[in-house]
């Protein structure tokens, strides 16, 4: 069973149907336990990707403020191989980056062939926080959707496997997870003022969320809905999507280690027998 919500697409959705408690039933200790389990076999696939090197991974974390992609980014691809993994965090674009296309930062942190990249925000981005704060025109940012199919279906067509995740929590819990941070010392750098007024936008950011998911959720590049609320939950949710979609090329990956180990034994009897003809 999927513990996310798979959109590609054929169907509008409305976030409101997609509940941000939803645990599946599970306990917390239940959960902790898959997790580990899927995190471990994330890291032996993670190894055969870098091996084989045939393809690349992209993983798209976005949610609101405190909606937990830096919890996500620690305890799910935290333990991987930090040879063929990295994260790349989108902030608020440099002078330089304005002043070329939206997708041309995006595209120089895209991953290589065996690697795996975590984007912390990214180019959606460019119809969310821009929209909903009229940071360019309707026109533009509405073309964006083309754009972006287009830049993720080059990126699927080269190899990538593209995972889009949305962390869904809900407005109350948000709330909770504020007031937190203003009680906990160990917490205190991530006090923002300007989350707080992120949050008075909650509803356009919810219509811009809702048309981005719309707009550009592909059978190839699809998103998927994390129920967030539950911390627990929306580890065990992430880490289970990421090793369901890496698991179907654990065969030809493992295909391709064994003929490039096979050319490379062949080659060390071969130098073994010159050796043996030249004493
Ligand atoms: P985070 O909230 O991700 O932990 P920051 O507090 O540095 O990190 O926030 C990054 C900020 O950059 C967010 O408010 C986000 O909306 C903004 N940002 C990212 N990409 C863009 C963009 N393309 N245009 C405008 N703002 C952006």
């Amino acid at each position: 069973m999927s513990y996310t919500f798979r959109i590609t697409g054929k169907k509008k959705i409305k976030l409101k149907s997609f509940d941000p408690e939803y645990d599946a039933g599970l306990t917390r200790e239940e959960a902790d336990a898959k997790t580990a389990a899927l995190c471990k076999e994330m890291m032996e696939l993670q190894e055969l990707l870098y091996a084989a090197s045939d393809h690349s991974v992209l993983i798209v974390l976005q949610g609101r403020d405190t909606s937990g992609k830096d919890g996500t980014i620690r305890v799910v691809t935290g333990p991987l191989n930090s040879l063929a993994c990295n994260v790349a965090s989108f902030k608020v674009p440099t002078a330089n980056e304005l002043a070329h296309d939206f997708l041309w930062r995006v595209h120089q942190q895209t991953p290589g062939r065996g690697q795996m990249t975590i984007f912390n925000r990214s180019h959606y981005e460019d119809v969310l926080v821009v929209r909903v704060h009229n940071l360019a025109p309707k026109k533009v940012w509405k073309a964006r959707y083309d754009h972006i199919n287009n830049f993720e279906q080059l990126l699927v067509d080269s190899n990538t496997i593209v995972l889009k995740f949305y962390l869904h929590i809900s407005k109350e819990e948000q709330e909770a997870r504020l007031l937190e941070r203003e009680q906990d010392a160990t917490k205190a750098w991530k006090l923002s003022a300007g989350d707080w007024k992120e949050r008075e936008y909650w509803d356009d950011y919810t219509a811009a969320y809702e048309d981005a998911i719309n707009e550009c959720s592909t059978k190839d590049a699809p998103w998927h809905i994390v129920p967030a609320n539950k911390k627990w939950f929306r580890n065990l949710a992430v880490a289970e999507t990421i090793v369901d979609a890496l698991k179907p090329y654990k065969k030809a990956w493992l295909k391709k280690l064994d003929a490039m180990g096979a050319e490379e034994k062949a080659l060390i009897e071969e130098f073994r027998r010159e050796k043996q003809t030249t004493k």
